[in-house]
């Protein structure tokens, strides 16, 4: 889960993207959250330059060498966004997570779009590094607008039986 969603100050710009969706908060009560920040995570400060995936390209790209991801002023910090990405999964997979619920937009993040690489505020169809990762490894990743989604996702999963 996006730790910004929850409410965690761990974005670019100091803040946070707190989702007051039920479902998250009833599952935050059942502890069946873990949150999570793969910039922070992969090494990054808080708050730290905005950062695109060059090019418009989404997050498979940069798994597979074929995009950097890079500051406003040019900096590559894709390293930093491939050590967050292998944390989140590393957390996943300890956690038994079967879904993930990511910040749309984020070049980590994103579900479905990204910003397209010159920053000037323009979103194309992409996801983020760690949501690419995570979806490589069968983790099914949905955006803050689709936590429903993913509660049904869940209990088609589960079957009746389950909890
Ligand atoms: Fe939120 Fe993901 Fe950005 Fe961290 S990397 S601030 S969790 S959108």
């Amino acid at each position: 889960m996006s730790a910004c969603l929850l409410g965690r100050r761990v974005r670019f710009d100091g803040g946070a993207k707190r989702s007051d969706d039920a479902l998250l908060a009833a599952w935050r009560e059942e502890g069946r959250l873990v949150p999570f920040c793969p910039e922070v995570e992969g090494g990054l400060p808080v708050p730290r330059p905005p950062a695109e995936i060059e090019g418009g390209a989404g997050g498979a790209a940069v798994l597979d060498g074929e995009a950097r991801v890079l500051t406003r002023d040019g900096r590559d910090v894709t390293d930093a966004f491939l050590a967050g990405a292998r944390a989140a999964l590393d957390a996943a997979v300890a956690s038994g997570a079967r879904v993930a619920i990511l910040k749309e937009g984020s070049p980590s993040c994103g579900v479905l779009t990204v910003y397209d690489g010159a920053f000037r505020g323009r979103k194309v169809a992409g996801e983020g590094v760690t949501t690419a990762l995570l979806e490589r490894h069968g983790i099914r990743v949905f955006n803050e607008d689709r936590i429903a989604d993913a509660a049904r996702f869940l209990a088609r999963r589960d079957g009746p039986e389950a909890g």
